[in-house]
């Protein structure tokens, strides 16, 4: 029920700030609640566009936008970009010098802030709540709610007591909002922000130019990984995630000396270290990010083009948290995973081994069996995602691997009963190795000492070879016909589920183990992505030499700007604007403010720059 003189307001402001000709549902009617002074949880995916529900009622309505954030490194980026667009933002957080905050509260207590950033541990002092008592207050936006969850990962116990902001100051409008979608959370973050009266604003959390790729790693995975990089993101930034930290180096190691640049991050470098390699990574183009899961939380550079897994993530819910940090700017962006039958043996073997109880244990195994599910998986890899988090999309997406080049399956049921067959005759107790050589009937000491080789199934698997078998392998434990067993020696072990697979009673239907490398198939089928992400191609993907000549001298630019005001280059303009400045190529400094993401602040600092550069390309 906003009234409509407000409602044009926001539209205004959209325009005139932040450059965007219209809102992305459900931004909209989210911006027309909080100004209308309701309260509201805002469940959005990564770069769906959570920051403007929250800044622009802090610049329409009256007094100051109070922001929660539990990072500072975020808070920084947050406030650097809007102060590029002539925002008046800031932020008290420990890094500052005693002097420097002082300034920000005087600011504050002027009313010449429409945004103040704070961490939750320093909006809870009483020092700083009695701050806030003494001047007007738009709103109140706590990011990334689902840090109350003493479930989740990133669990910040400062956040149980942001409740006392509704209790302090009752006409002050709340929005919590998070990319965490999972029911529990969800009713966590409602209970113990106390926002039983919030409207809930939950939008799709499908990403739709993100383009799922999973294979099983064949051969060398480092090389099928440079190829995939060099191929496909020559110059552009992307993260690898690897299990170990050991591997984290030498990945990036090998990356740097193949020249890709490359940095390792992991929790057991220094924090001295580990800052400097985040802050190379935010402000250079084209910096190649080896880490394990410690590293991506609080990135928010828009322009991470890949997302690589080179091991299988825990669950589901890590993978889409972890790939969702491609393309948050909407341009197109690559989820790439290698994976194979060692992941698979080693994920369930930790589990095994971990002193967690047993329910907790369950859980994980769940979700550890989803995570192979969708692996394996033959059909559209977004439908069956979206369909884990409950959402349902209707039509395959046309954009990840399975529905670019639809999987090839065989009907495996005589290999998987000969392969099944052959763990129950020898006991229950080897690994897959050892299984594959008494399916191929191989004269070995340690067979013969067993006296496998006077089994039935002593080499009836000659139709496949040792490759082939340990594919069917990884499928049967994947499907969970098989188990790794508990002692940590990776012996197989039938499941009630393999029974009626075994009996040949039940079909089995599996992948046919791709000959063709994953980075050869994706390039024929470039054009799909055209279709899904509106016919924009990849951000400094351009036919002619000459666009490609002038974006290069487009970045060049916006790097120097960046370098001069030390911000990452994204905060100047997203490559989203940078490419539709060598599309559109304006003539005037009219023109130039009519495109994306230039508001008139920019226009007015960088416009004439940008301008020269296009209209003199060469100069
Ligand atoms: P989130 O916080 O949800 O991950 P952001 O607020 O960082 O996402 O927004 C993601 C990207 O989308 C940013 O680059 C932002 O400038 C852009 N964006 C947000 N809203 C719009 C809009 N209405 N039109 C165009 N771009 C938008
Ligand atoms: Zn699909």
């Amino acid at each position: 029920m906003s009234d409509p003189p407000q409602h044009d307001q926001a539209s205004h402001v959209l325009r005139s700030v932040f450059g965007y000709d219209r809102f992305r549902p459900p931004q909209d009617e989210v911006v027309a609640h909080l100004i209308a002074g309701g309260d509201s949880l805002v469940l959005m995916p990564t770069g769906g566009g959570k920051s403007l529900c929250f800044q622009i009622p802090s610049l329409v309505r009256f007094g100051t936008g109070i922001v929660v954030s539990p990072l500072i490194a975020l808070m920084q980026d947050q406030v650097a970009a809007l102060r590029q667009a002539g925002v008046r933002a800031a932020f008290l957080n420990s890094s500052q010098r005693p002097d420097e905050a002082r300034r920000v509260e005087a600011q504050f207590r002027a009313g010449e802030l429409d945004l103040l950033y704070l961490a939750p541990e320093r909006l809870l002092l009483e020092r700083t709540l009695d701050l806030l008592d003494g001047s007007p207050l738009a709103l109140f936006a706590i990011d990334e709610a689902h840090c109350v969850s003493q479930w989740g990962h990133d669990f910040r116990p400062e956040y149980l007591q942001l409740a006392v902001l509704g209790q302090r100051y009752p006409g002050v409008p709340r929005i919590a909002l998070t990319a965490t979608a999972d029911e529990r959370t969800r009713v966590e973050i409602i209970d113990k922000l106390d926002l039983t009266v919030a409207r809930l604003f939950i939008s799709s959390f499908d990403r739709p130019n993100i383009r799922y790729r999973i294979h099983e790693g064949q051969g060398n995975v480092r090389e099928t990984l440079l190829r995939f990089i060099r191929e496909e993101h020559p110059g552009e930034a992307g993260i690898v995630y690897c299990l170990s930290r050991k591997k984290t180096e030498d990945v990036a190691e090998w990356l740097t000396a193949k020249g890709v640049p490359a940095l390792p991050y992991h929790a057991g470098l220094t924090a001295e270290l580990r800052a400097g390699h985040q802050t190379r990574f935010i402000n250079e183009e084209g910096i190649v990010m080896v880490a394990t899961i410690a590293f991506g939380m609080g990135i928010d550079k828009p322009n991470v083009r890949f997302v690589a897994h080179l091991s299988l993530p825990k669950s589901v819910e890590a993978y889409y948290q972890e790939t969702g940090r491609a393309g948050r700017d909407g341009l197109p962006a690559d989820a790439w995973m290698s994976y194979g039958l060692q992941d698979v043996i080693m994920l369930r073997q930790m589990l095994a081994e971990s002193g967690a109880e047993v329910a907790y244990k369950r859980v994980e195994r769940h979700k550890l069996d989803a995570m192979l599910g969708l692996c394996e998986l033959t059909g559209c890899r977004r439908q069956a995602l979206l369909a884990y988090f409950g959402e349902t999309l209707p039509e395959p997406c046309g954009n990840c691997d399975t529905c670019l080049a639809p999987p090839a399956t065989w009907d495996a049921s005589v290999a998987a009963q000969k392969a099944l067959s052959c763990v129950h005759r020898t006991g229950q107790r080897f690994g897959v190795m050892y299984l594959i050589d008494v399916l191929l009937g191989k004269q070995d000491e340690r067979i013969q000492r067993f006296g496998h080789d006077r089994l039935t199934t002593f080499g009836i698997g000659t139709e496949l070879d040792a490759k082939g078998w340990r594919g069917v392998y990884r499928q049967l434990i994947a499907r969970g016909l098989l188990n790794v067993d508990v002692d940590g020696h990776g012996g197989l072990q039938l499941t009630d589920a393999c029974r009626p697979v075994l009996r040949g009673e039940e079909a089995l239907w599996l992948r046919r183990e791709s000959a063709v490398p994953a980075g050869k198939r994706s390039r024929v089928a470039k054009s799909p992505t055209d279709k899904v992400s509106g016919g924009k191609a990849a951000a400094g993907n351009f036919a002619s030499a000459e666009d490609q000549q002038l974006w290069a001298a487009l970045r060049g630019l916006r790097m120097e700007l960046a370098r001069a005001q030390n911000v990452p280059p994204y905060v100047v303009f997203h490559d989203a604007t940078l490419a539709e400045m060598v599309r559109r190529r304006p003539q005037s400094l009219d023109e130039l403010g009519a495109l994306s993401g230039i508001g008139e602040r920019k226009l007015a600092a960088f416009g004439e720059q940008f301008l020269q550069v296009i209209l003199n390309p060469v100069a």
